[in-house]
């Protein structure tokens, strides 16, 4: 859960003006959403909320489905990596 009002520690960064991207200690990468057309996110970037959940698929074999909620992950029952299922904090960036 993040503070009422944390002075550092964002955990999402801008890349383009709708676009943003955050680390994914599962995929070992960061993962990006497009904050318009299909998700809506509550434009916090050191606390979070992005819905709905993002997915990313680098294969075949290797899928991620991961909500942001208040600046923890959720990952999916769907995800094919070892954090399937599992709430964890997300990187700080900066
Ligand atoms: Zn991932």
């Amino acid at each position: 859960m993040c503070e009422p009002k944390p002075k550092y520690g964002i955990k999402v960064r801008q890349l383009l003006p709708d676009v943003y991207e955050f680390w994914c200690p599962a995929c070992n990468q960061f993962h990006y959403f497009i904050a318009s057309g299909a998700y809506q996110w509550n434009n916090q970037l050191l606390c979070p909320t992005v819905y709905p959940a993002i997915n990313s698929s680098f294969s075949e074999t290797h899928y991620c489905e991961v909500f942001i909620n208040r600046g923890r992950l959720i990952y999916t029952q769907n995800c094919s990596h070892e954090k399937s299922g599992q709430i964890l904090d997300m990187k700080n960036l900066a």
